[in-house]
Parts: structure tokens; sequence; C-alpha cells
């Protein structure tokens, strides 16, 4: 090995169900910035420290790649003949890049018009073969379970335990990072894997005595998509947030585990709260994700609010995904739209800007 280990599964290794015959499939995901929201953090009362885990920094911009890893490496290990997965965009950019880099052929099963231009575009330019269905979501999962177990497929949605297992590495990277564990885990709630990985990485971390208690987990649904929150499952999930548009969370009962377990929670934030966290978050603290990722930080204002966090506690929220997947909204809501003038008139334009 290296002596920098690149990737999760170099990193990570002795938590991780790899061995030497595994054949490591990596594109040096992982070890991703942990960034203070100094502005954030300050407009509490009292003023709480906030991390922001970027995850939008992984190879192909969402937290995905690391579940990724594991996943298809396993695939490779057992010598699948092609992977499948149903996604809402970010699974299926994830799964195209790390199926070539494997030579493992991939088909991604996706709700047509709903995905984000971008990762729509990462799985065309990976040769995955893309499959757009008229239904949402829940149907192509439903779909791809079937389908996979008739053609013996392997499907690298997170109902595949190894995308929990690599996932729970960035649970890892926070402490590592902090040199202790947060008081609070913000992050968004979709499939619900994520928080469930977390949750594990935690309590490995717990276990191995790298850390000396576990945080609360506090998972965010977007209010037209928050079956977790309200008992039962949504038949047509609306939100803006595509990433957690999601009616049926295959994790659902881990991820309410994990949340009950932890004195956290599992809450829902408004689709105006999202955008407006969305916006925050760029505009104050200079980092550009994407609609779904803000939920968590939605999450974080709207539970300050409530006032539950004491001057000590120290907050991270997971960023799930970049901001450039899906410029179309950030054109859309974006509180300086641009001005067109004559080259002539720019100064005139600038003055009175500042
Ligand atoms: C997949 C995804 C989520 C939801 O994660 P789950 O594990 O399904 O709960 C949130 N945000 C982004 C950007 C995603 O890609």
């Amino acid at each position: 090995m290296s002596k920098h280990p690149q990737g999760v599964i170099a990193t990570y290794r002795e938590f991780l169900p790899v061995t030497d015959k595994t054949p490591i499939v990596s594109l040096h995901e992982g070890r991703t910035p942990l960034i203070a929201a100094r502005q954030l953090g300050k407009t509490f009362n009292p003023p709480i420290a906030v991390y922001l885990k970027c995850e939008g920094f992984n190879p192909t911009g969402s937290f995905k790649d690391r579940g990724m890893c594991l996943a298809i490496s396993k695939a490779l290990e057992k010598k699948a003949r092609a992977v499948i997965c149903a996604s809402t965009g970010n699974t299926s950019a994830s799964a195209s890049a790390y199926g070539a880099r494997a030579g493992l052929p991939v088909c991604v099963v996706i709700p047509e018009g709903e995905i984000a231009m971008g990762k729509l575009a990462q799985a065309i330019i990976h040769g995955a073969k893309v499959l757009q269905i008229k239904g949402n979501f829940d149907v192509a999962l439903d779909m791809v379970k079937e389908i996979a177990a008739n053609q013996s497929l392997e499907i690298v949605n997170s109902i595949n335990p190894f995308r929990i297992e690599g996932q729970k590495t960035a649970a890892f990277e926070v402490c590592d990072v902090l040199g202790t564990m947060p008081t609070y885990h913000f992050l968004p709630v979709g499939n619900a894997g994520n928080i469930t990985a977390y949750w594990k990485g935690y309590r490995e971390y717990k276990d191995a005595k790298r850390i000396s208690s576990l945080p609360k987990m506090m998972g965010f649904q977007a209010a037209g998509a928050a079956p977790i929150v309200i008992g039962r499952v949504v038949n047509n999930p609306e939100t803006v947030a595509s990433a957690i548009r999601i009616g049926n969370p295959a994790s659902w009962k881990a991820a309410a585990n994990a949340a009950a377990e932890s004195s956290g929670t599992i809450d829902m934030v408004t689709d105006d709260e999202i955008l407006d966290a969305y916006k925050m978050v760029a505009e104050q603290e200079g980092i550009f994700c994407e609609p779904a990722s803000a939920a968590s930080v939605a999450g974080l204002l709207k539970l300050a609010r409530a006032g539950i966090f004491q001057a000590n506690d120290a907050v991270v929220c997971t960023l799930t995904g970049h901001g450039l997947k899906d410029v179309d909204r950030a054109m859309a809501v974006a509180s300086r739209p641009t001005t067109c003038v004559n080259a002539g008139d720019v100064a005139e334009a600038i003055r009175g800007w500042l």
C-alpha cells in the first residue's frame, strides 16, 4: 500500500468487509472537506460551532461514491456480469463512473424528466444504459429489484449492504478531523441509507474507542416527501429537492432506529426552507450544494429557531451533493439575476452597486 492511502477502502480497510481477494475499484473518493460555517454558526443565540461535510467534493459530486466504491469492488469480486440501479440521479452518476472504471456494464433506471441534467449527463458520458420510465423513483426501484432477481444482475442501490458499509466512512472522517464526535449530525433523508450509514459508522467508532459518545442523528425529509415523519407511504412525493423525492424509503426502519437510539429526530422542512438554506450556504459560506443537500442546513435553522442548542454544541451538516449538478435550479432561484448592459455602460452600472 502507498504511504498515503487513497480512497475509502484503503483508508478504512479494517472497518470494511474486504479481503486480499477483493479487487479495489477506487476514484479516490472520500477525504472531503469539513468546513467551518462561520457565518451560519454566528447567527445563533448562543453561537455554536457548525461544520459542513462537503460531499459534493467526491469524484462524481456526491456521497454516493463512498458506497459505490465498495459495491462495485464487491460486484467485481463475485464476477457479476453487470450492475443495475434505480436512481434520482446521483446513484446513477456514481454507478456509471465506477462501473466504467471496473469495466462492468451498468444499467440505470430513472424517472423520466425528473433528473437534474448534470446527473443525466454523467450517466450518459460514462456509457451506462439509461432507461427513463414514466413513474417515480419508488416505481423504478421496485422494477429494478424484480429485474435483478430474474436476470441475476447486481443491485447497487443502498439496499445493497456494501453501499451502507462504504458510506459509513463519512462518519469516521468527521471524527478523525474534529478529533472528537459532534453533538448533533444533520442530514437530508431520501431513501434513508445515508443516515443509516452514518449511525453505523459512529457506533463502530465508539465500539473501537475512537470516540467516547454518540451524536444525535437529525434527519430531514422534504415536506412533500416525508413518509417517515407522517408515518405512511407517500404515493406521489413532490419537492424541488429531486434527490430526496422518495415516498417509500428502503431504509425506513433503520433511519427511524438511528433517530430513536441517538435521541435525535426525523423531521421535515418545506421547499421554501430548503431553497432559503441553499441560497444562504452559497451566499454566506461560499459553498454551492444541490437543493436536496440544503435540507440538512434547513433542518438546523428550523431547530435553532426552536432553541434546542447550547453554547458548547458542535453541529455537523452533511451537504450531500454538488450544486453544479443542477444549474437550472440555481439560475431559477438566485437572488441576483444577471443584468445585460452595453459595453460602454459597465462603469455606470457598477456605480452605486456596493
Ligand atoms: C441520495 C441523495 C440523498 C438522499 O440520501 P439517502 O441515503 O437516500 O437518504 C440526499 N442528497 C443527495 C444529493 C443525494 O444524492
